[in-house]
């Protein structure tokens, strides 16, 4: 086991290159060791400017822009401890009562999410696929409500660490719940993004109530810390579908 907790940490470190963060996070722990790149934009002056939110990534996770998309590329190691990581490793913990580990651990990935820049909406509701259907803003990504074979999550709950997060069959941690390292502070804050392009916010709104109006796909449209205009918006919620529930617009495309 210590072992494996040395190799992960080097790869790690090794794969979080490029940072898409240029804001200090008291609570990151850093894997980068420099934050030399920050927020890429080299297409020029015809090339958009990224979306508000966008700078808020941290833990080395790149955001770069690539024509119509923001591509968020990620090792998906979290920033925070969990008893998924070896033993040995910094930010191993060991699990709390009740918490039913799987077989996996977290490993290195090589995530890469090609975002719309422009959301919009589409013709009708896109149904959500298993693995990533976004990513968070400590490079996490985000699994929607189902297990392998689309059948609900009941008995893969208890296997949730402390923040909500376990790994799956490639070792790939991902939350299918709120977050609950972002959200610890700031109940209402901006957690990720969704592969269409739309924000996700925690479970309150700013003026601490709980969202209302949500529609079948978990969001709904009013202006928010970083879209003072207003946008769609998904909030988590703590029943099903707990993130999103179908995509409001467009899907992205996503590989590992
Ligand atoms: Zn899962
Ligand atoms: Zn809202």
């Amino acid at each position: 086991m210590r072992q494996f907790a040395v190799t992960a940490f080097a790869l790690a470190a090794t794969l979080a290159c490029a940072s898409g963060s240029t804001t200090p996070t008291a609570a990151t722990t850093t894997t980068t060791g420099t934050n030399t790149t920050g927020t890429t934009n080299t297409g020029g002056s015809t090339t958009p400017s990224l979306p508000s939110g966008y700078e808020k990534f941290t833990n080395g996770t790149s955001v770069q822009i690539s024509g119509n998309f923001v591509v968020v590329s990620t090792t998906d190691v979290p920033n925070h401890k969990s008893p998924y990581f070896g033993v040995g490793n910094a930010n191993y913990v060991a699990p709390t009562a009740g918490i039913v580990l799987n077989p996996s651990h977290i490993a290195a990935q090589s995530y890469v999410l090609r975002i719309p820049i422009a959301p919009a909406a589409a013709a009708s509701p896109g149904d959500t696929p298993l693995d990533a259907i976004g990513v968070a803003l400590n490079g996490v990504v985000f699994f929607n409500q189902y297990a392998a074979g689309r059948v609900p999550l009941t008995t893969e709950i208890v296997s949730f660490d402390q923040y909500n997060g376990h790994p799956a069959m490639q070792n790939n941690y991902h939350y299918h719940f709120e977050p609950l390292y972002l959200t610890a502070a700031t109940k209402s804050a901006l957690i990720g993004f969704i592969l269409d392009g739309y924000p996700i916010y925690g479970p309150q709104e700013t003026s601490g109530s709980a969202p209302t109006g949500l529609d079948a796909c978990n969001g709904h449209t009013h202006a928010t810390l970083e879209y003072p205009n207003g946008i769609y918006h998904y909030h988590v919620v703590s029943s099903p579908p707990y993130l999103v529930g179908c995509f409001h617009g467009t899907a992205g495309t996503v590989t590992n």
